[in-house]
């Protein structure tokens, strides 16, 4: 499953593709993803001019001249694909659709950007834009990691009393958007926070703490996706999957890497989801 950094990733690579360019061809090979495709999706992005990519959560969002914005989801299997004439250092021939390519935009500077999805979890959109913060996928979101709302008040008073494991109060996407559970397990072995305390329990001080924390692994991880795209730019085209080695995440029954800790990586189970954590360093 893609996490806030792959996707952001994804979103960096597609914009020398898109940003600024129209889409003059649009291929939308099946009706449905996990959900139906918008009605004449086509039709409605053909001509249409990508004013801006950005990323909410795990959301990218293409803002068109048309007054509607293209909402991609990769879901669990979904994956970007760039071919086509050279547009920044992309040089990818564009090669006849392969299985699972479901939806094709080529684009005006040359550049074929397919969607492929073997298992269809992933999601397309086109919603008016005016509408956006509403759409059900976006409405009720928490503030984005990186963004200023997303500050040490903010989650001391958003965890204040709070009878859940903290773990489980930053997978709340109403209290920070598109935080999964890698990077959640990464921050709390950062801060030295164990995931099973419960957040209200968790001093202001070291809550306060955690929104650096959180946004240093996400950096990182976008950083090293960064590296990646330069390598895919050379391989097939394909953007955001990336290996990155984490601290703690994955590594059960390996050194805690904490300075000076002499404690192993344990794994648990909380809410149906893998947790990794030092039980000696993370209190
Ligand atoms: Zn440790």
């Amino acid at each position: 499953m893609p996490e806030l950094p792959e996707v952001e990733t994804v979103r960096r690579g597609l914009v020398p593709a898109m940003e600024g360019r129209r889409i003059v061809a649009a291929d939308i090979r099946r009706p449905d993803l996990r959900w139906p495709l918008p009605e004449k999706m086509g039709e409605r992005l053909t001509g249409a001019r990508v004013l801006a990519l950005r990323r909410r959560s795990k959301y990218i969002l293409g803002e068109l001249d048309t007054g509607e914005t293209l909402l991609i989801h990769l879901g669990m299997s979904g994956r970007i694909l760039i071919s086509g004439h050279a547009v920044g250092d992309f040089v990818h021939e564009a090669s006849t659709p392969q299985k699972h390519d479901h939806v094709i935009l080529d684009m005006d500077g040359g550049a074929r950007v397919t969607m492929n999805d073997a298992r269809r979890f992933g999601a397309m959109d086109l919603i008016a834009t005016k509408d956006l913060d509403a759409h059900p996928l976006l409405a009720g979101l928490g503030p984005e990691p990186f963004g200023n709302a997303f500050s040490e008040p903010y989650l001391v008073r958003r965890l204040a009393g709070r009878k859940t494991p903290i773990k489980a109060a930053l997978l709340d996407q109403k209290v920070v958007a598109g935080l999964g559970n890698i990077y959640v397990c990464e921050a709390l072995h950062r801060a030295r926070i164990s995931p099973k305390r419960l957040a209200g329990r968790v001093s202001a001080e070291r809550v306060g703490r955690l929104v650096p924390v959180i946004r240093a692994v996400l950096e990182e991880a976008i950083a090293a996706g960064g590296s990646s795209l330069r390598d895919h730019r050379q391989t097939d085209g394909e953007l955001g999957y990336f290996q990155h080695s984490f601290r703690v995440y994955g590594r059960e029954g390996q050194p805690c890497m904490t300075d000076g800790c002499p404690g192993e990586v344990r794994r648990i189970v909380q809410s149906g989801r893998s947790t990794f954590y030092c039980p000696v360093c993370q209190r």
